[in-house]
């Protein structure tokens, strides 16, 4: 299915200013679909074509077929028993055929009156009466009324926009849209069409055409197509990065025996290879004078947080302030006081800001911050609210950067901008992006990956279990906390995306416990079913629903092992760093996205006991969950995972409309098509150096309002 066919991707131009009631509810509906200038218009593809090009006699067509038919009423009458309808016998010298309309005005039955000519085009059925159609479309002719000369396009489109109206308007927007060609024709391939030709001919193809070429998007048209949406993209990548590089960044650079090397000593680890390498790549990038913009990902467990704390050390070390921004209280909490216990001892003081809050407490920590009194401030994303502000805010820190919203991004970019020497970011993710996407979407960002785990771990084993054997896993969970080790177990719930709905009420001024209620029966009835199996050892309830203080203890307590077994939702997800457990259980593991899975997989064997985890499923296993539990048992490997992500989901979905916001592609598809990200990459490079004027041309063309978000 053509890919544009989701309203929601489709660009929104400057909206015209028309007062809303002024506008029919057909152009409201295409304000909707994002049709406002000519471009938009004309970059509205068809989802399929009817060929109303040529007329089928009756006795050549089969049943089933959908054709268009010409001929003359023989009679036309309303059937009154059962359902009212119109029907309509219609001969066109060969056969004849009943037209059934079940729908109908007064009027249409006087003008398709006997001996009036229709053409008609329908699905042919064989009805109780013979053959009929239902619902055909119906258009009066003379004899010598012409057949269409081209396909006629059928377009995405929405509730009180009928085709035929969109037909016109598409057809009105593509005669006017400046179609100019603006790619110098020596870089493209001779045998591709002008843009011009290209649209023209994709909204009204011949009939000659293969419609499988047409479908499959392999017509040199549609490589043209996709081939510009790709450019502009890249172009813009390409620019952000190029603009980057002028910006003014303050140069960071670690002492002698400065706090860089007091922390070093006091860490309880070697760091790896690995770690040392990113460590050097990310100090290199600091001490030049422009920002840094990188990416920080290895696979969980793999000691990104470690990195992150070098990273401020240099920085403050240099007389700056460092911001470490989390997605979820839990995962920002821990963070503060592995932090504290590392930092506070070399004289650093670090702040902590949330959500949650009380107001004295919020004042005075943002007042730290102000006067540069913290050097370091950690929190969830209430780090870059507006009323925060830095004596002198040098780097910036997101870990799970792609837990956060595209809003949010924009609002932290803003906040780097804002400032007079722009702070270094570092963005830390677990999620690997595979190479295609990493190309189209992060063209802009240098990444830095942490390819190797720390020593002395035993890889964890994993096991699907049918929810029928519950039991033998409690059991299991005996034998493993009676040796002093513990346990997660993971209850799914819907939609608790604790960033998002925290930034939305926090926005909206509400405290997190006035939330609407969620389904928490699984999880705290699994909580009293193991509390009374397992008694004894103490068994913990954790969910985002909690008040962030109780939270916090359940963690506390998790961490220090007076709790055995933690049963939790999804906000342990993310980070969440207790050594000693060794098992994890995930309930309805079928429900459950792959990069989660193994998310949530990550949060054990990371000490040096040998781990097990299991899933649990319960109801009979789609094909895709299948596929998902298959990879968790043959794959630890969080790049493998992310391509066999990317494989069962497809690239939209995997990268989310809240990765990726607007910027989705409409029609070139990551996968299908990295030829041509290829020689949309190259072709961007020689369009900026030679032709810079073209190439913002064109990205301004395609992209209009959307250029923001890419550099989100
Ligand atoms: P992630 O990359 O998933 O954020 P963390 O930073 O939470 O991983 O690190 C996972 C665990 O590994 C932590 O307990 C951390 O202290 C530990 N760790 C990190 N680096 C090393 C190392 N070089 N040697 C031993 N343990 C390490
Ligand atoms: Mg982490």
């Amino acid at each position: 299915m053509p890919r544009q066919a989701a309203s929601s991707r489709t660009s929104n131009g400057a909206a015209p200013a028309a007062p809303a009631a002024a506008r029919s509810a057909p152009q409201k509906a295409m304000d909707k679909l994002g049709l406002v200038r000519d471009i938009d218009l004309a970059l509205h593809l068809p989802l399929r074509y009817e060929d109303e090009t040529r007329l089928t006699r009756l006795c050549d067509a089969r049943d089933g077929e959908t054709v268009q038919v010409e001929g003359t009423v023989r009679e036309s009458r309303i059937e009154a028993r059962g359902r009212r309808q119109l029907l309509i016998r219609l001969g066109d010298g060969s056969g004849e055929v009943l037209l059934r309309f079940l729908n109908f005005y007064g009027s249409q039955q006087k003008s398709w009156g006997p001996g009036v000519r229709l053409r008609v085009r329908g699905e042919l059925r064989h009805g109780f009466f013979g053959r009929e159609m239902v619902h055909p479309t119906v258009r009066i002719v003379q004899d010598d009324t012409p057949l269409a000369a081209a396909l006629t396009p059928v377009y995405p489109t929405a509730a009180g926009l009928p085709q035929t109206y969109l037909r016109k308007a598409v057809a009105a927007g593509l005669a006017r849209a400046p179609l100019d060609e603006v790619i110098p024709a020596a870089l493209l391939p001779r045998t591709w069409p002008s843009l011009r030709e290209a649209l023209d001919f994709l909204h009204h193809p011949s009939p000659e055409v293969s419609l499988a070429a047409l479908e499959d998007h392999s017509h040199p048209a549609w490589q043209r197509l996709k081939f510009e949406e790709l450019l502009a993209q890249q172009v813009s990548q390409l620019r952000a990065r190029a603009e980057r590089a002028h910006l003014r960044a303050p140069s960071l650079r670690a002492r002698p025996q400065g706090l860089l090397d007091r922390l070093m000593a006091v860490l309880p680890f070697q760091l790896t290879g690995a770690q040392q390498r990113v460590v050097a790549e990310i100090a290199t990038d600091l001490s030049l004078a422009r920002p840094m913009h990188r990416l920080l990902q290895g696979d969980v467990g793999s000691g990104k947080t470690v990195v992150a704390a070098l990273a401020a050390a240099v920085a403050m070390d240099a007389g700056w302030q460092c911001a470490l921004m989390a997605p979820t209280e839990i995962l920002a909490e821990q963070h503060f006081r592995k932090l504290v216990g590392w930092l506070e001892p070399l004289g650093v003081k670090v702040a902590w800001l949330t959500g949650s809050l009380k107001p004295k407490m919020k004042r005075e920590q943002m007042a730290a911050v102000a006067s540069g009194e913290a050097q370091l401030v950690v929190g969830t994303h209430a780090v870059i609210q507006d009323q925060v502000e830095f004596a002198k805010l040098g780097l910036a820190l997101i870990d799970e950067q792609h837990r956060f919203g595209v809003a949010q991004r924009l609002q932290l970019r803003r906040k780097l901008e804002s400032a007079e020497l722009e702070p270094h970011l570092l963005m830390m993710s677990a999620t690997p992006i595979p190479r295609t996407l990493a190309m189209t979407y992060l063209a802009d960002l240098e990444v830095s990956t942490i390819d190797e785990l720390p020593p002395g771990r035993t890889p964890i084993v994993t096991k699907v279990f049918a929810d029928s054997r519950r039991d033998e896993v409690i059991e299991r969970i005996r034998d493993e906390v009676a040796r002093g080790r513990q346990v997660y177990w993971v209850c799914p719930l819907i939609d608790e995306t604790e960033a998002s709905d925290q930034a939305a009420d926090e926005a909206a001024g509400r405290a997190s416990d006035r939330r609407p209620p969620l389904d928490l029966s699984n999880v705290t009835q699994t909580h009293q079913e193991l509390g009374e199996t397992l008694q004894g050892f103490g068994v913990g309830l954790l969910h985002g629903r909690l008040p962030a203080a109780e939270k916090a203890e359940v963690m506390a307590q998790f961490a220090a092992n007076t709790l055995s077994v933690l049963v939790a939702t999804t906000v342990i997800e993310v980070g969440v760093d207790v050594p000693n457990a060794s098992l994890m259980v995930i309930e309805h593991a079928e429900r459950f996205g792959l990069s989660q899975l193994h998310q949530l997989r990550g949060r054990v064997g990371r000490g040096a006991v040998a781990s097990v985890c299991v899933l649990l499923y319960g109801s009979p296993l789609s094909d895709s969950g299948k596929q998902r539990l298959k990879a968790m048992v043959e794959t630890t490997d969080g790049f493998e995972i992310a391509r066999r992500d990317l494989e069962i989901r497809g690239p939209g979905e995997f990268m989310g409309a809240r990765q990726s916001g607007a910027a989705l592609l409409r029609f070139a598809d990551l996968q299908e098509d990295q030829a041509l990200i290829a020689r949309a990459r190259q072709v961007a490079e020689v369009m900026l150096r030679e032709h810079p004027q073209a190439a913002q041309r064109h990205a301004a063309r395609w992209l209009g309002a959307k250029s923001e978000y890419l550099k989100a």
